[in-house]
This record gives structure tokens, sequence and C-alpha cells, in this order.
């Protein structure tokens, strides 16, 4: 299949400041993993200028392999007992109003990484008492128990990505399971926190399947939805099927605040941690 070029709202200047130099040096001395990099975010020098980041904690080997993630695939080392600790401290540094904290997929571990989890979360709270937190979580093979015990550590937002349609999902996701990852977004939905979701476009999917999409989170009860161009981050990964135009996610923008959402995201750039501190504000008003 003949490569689709990239169009030019894509094409995107890198504007790094000094804040984006200090959150480097800080990610590089502490040898943190982001996904801002190992994702090759677009939004990097926006975000880090800005002085936001995505930690992806339990480790840099993740169990699944879908066909859109850039992370390594295998058998992953046991979690660093430190890391908790590290990653609290490195947004003290940093001096984050706001973090986000996403995991690789751990279905070698008895409890997936939920224990992992809480301990972070305990920890960044601790050390960051005013910092606001959103936990992007794995879909725990939808374990009720396992979730349930990120809700009581009290993130302030919560979120799991469904990615894609449900027709796309086996094609796109390695593992997880539509109507699996509904059920997780509903489990947070009903314990009273805010359950946010994403979904990635370009990859094969219709109008018609993004917008059932948005009649599914609805009925769980997520308030915030964020869409975004998919990107190929390196050449083993799926191919983009096309670039969506930026009227096209306008049009997905206001179909979806009409349908419900609280918030909808959605421009070729957005990832589910773009601007993410903004929900969290406008929520606490
Ligand atoms: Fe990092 Fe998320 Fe910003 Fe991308 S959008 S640079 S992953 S914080
Ligand atoms: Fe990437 Fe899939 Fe693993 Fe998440 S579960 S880190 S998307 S390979």
């Amino acid at each position: 299949m003949e490569r689709l070029k990239k169009p030019d709202w894509l094409k995107i200047q890198f504007a790094a400041t000094g804040e984006y130099s200090t959150v480097k040096q800080i990610v590089d001395n502490h040898h943190l993993h982001t996904i801002c990099t190992s994702g090759r975010c677009p939004n990097i020098s926006d975000c880090w200028s800005r002085g936001t980041a995505t930690f992806m904690i339990l480790g840099e080997i993740c169990t699944r392999s879908c066909k859109f993630c850039n992370t390594l695939t295998g058998r992953p080392l046991a979690p660093s007992k430190d890391e908790p600790q590290h990653v609290a401290t490195s947004i003290k540094l940093m001096k984050l109003q706001h973090a986000v904290i996403t995991s690789v997929d751990r279905d070698d571990l008895p409890d997936l990484g939920a224990a992992h989890w809480v301990d972070t979360i305990k920890a960044i709270k601790e050390e960051n008492p005013n910092t606001t937190l959103e936990t992007l979580i794995p879909d725990f093979q939808g374990k009720k128990e396992l979730i349930a015990q990120i809700i009581a550590a009290k993130p302030e937002i919560i979120s799991h990505n469904m990615e894609t349609v449900r027709r796309l999902t086996p094609k796109v996701r390695s593992a997880a399971k539509y109507d699996i990852s509904l059920s997780v977004l509903h489990q947070i939905a009903e314990s009273g926190l805010i359950a946010k979701s994403g979904i990635m476009v370009g990859l094969g999917e219709t109008r018609e399947e993004v917008f059932e999409t948005m009649d599914d989170l609805m009925k769980v009860g997520c308030s915030i939805l964020t869409i975004g161009q998919y990107l190929q981050p390196s050449r083993k990964n799926m191919e983009v099927t096309a670039y969506i135009t930026p009227e096209q996610f306008e049009e997905y923008r206001l179909v979806g605040l009409q349908k419900g959402f609280r918030e909808v995201e959605s421009a070729p750039l957005v990832r589910s941690s773009y601007h993410a501190e903004k929900h969290i504000f406008k929520n606490n008003k």
C-alpha cells in the first residue's frame, strides 16, 4: 500500500522554551520513563514547555503488543520498589500542577500491577498534596476488585482508553476487549470519580462507528472524551488509513457535546493526556 502523505495540519514546529529544558533535564537525570518520548508524541515541545508530562510506570516492557503502540513487548522485569517515590519526587522537582500516570500492562503479575499503582498514587499525593492526578489505567482484565483499589486511592480522574471503535478493536488492540473496557469505565463512573476515555481515528473506522462508540461511552457514564489522529510511531506499527480533516474532528467534537459529554477534545494532535490539566480545573469549578 502506498504511504499516505502527511497533511500540513500535522506538521508542527518544535518550539522549546526554558521550561522544556528543565523538564527534559529532570526526566533525563532521573531516568524517568515518559510516554511523551516513548510514544514519540508530537506535542512534546508544547507539553514540556508548559511543565506537564505523562509518566509510564511498571517498567518499559509490556506483556501485550497492540498494533498502534511503540512500547517494547516481552517478559517485563519485576516492578521497581523505588519507583513510586521516584515518580513522586520527580513531580515535586518539576513543580507540576497536574500529573498524568500510565503504565504498561502487567498480565504477568498476580495482581496485574494494582498494588504498585496504589503505592504510586499514594506517594505522589503525599509528596505533592496540591498536585492533581490523572491515572490512565490498563483494563486489569476487567477484574473489579483490582479496579476498586485504584478507585479507593482517589486520583482526581481515572481514564481508560477505548483506543478505537468496536469493529477494529481485535485488529488494533492485542488482548483488550471492547466490552471489558466499557465495564472498566462503568465501574469508575459509578464510583463518582470522573471517567474519561480516548480514541484514535485514521485507523479505518467510519463516522457512524465513531458515533456508536460515543453512544456506548455515554451509556456507561463516561464524561470526558478525547479524539486524535493516529500517527504511526514506527514502521513496525500499523499504517495510517486516513488523515482525518480538522473539519471532521470538529464535527466529532460537536456531536460528542450534543450527545451529552461534559467535554470533548477532538483535533488532529489531541492525545488522551494533552491539556489534561484543563479537565480537572473545569470540573473543579
Ligand atoms: Fe506527553 Fe501527553 Fe503531552 Fe504527549 S500529549 S507530550 S504524551 S503529556
Ligand atoms: Fe502499548 Fe497495548 Fe501495552 Fe498499552 S497494552 S502499553 S497500548 S502494547
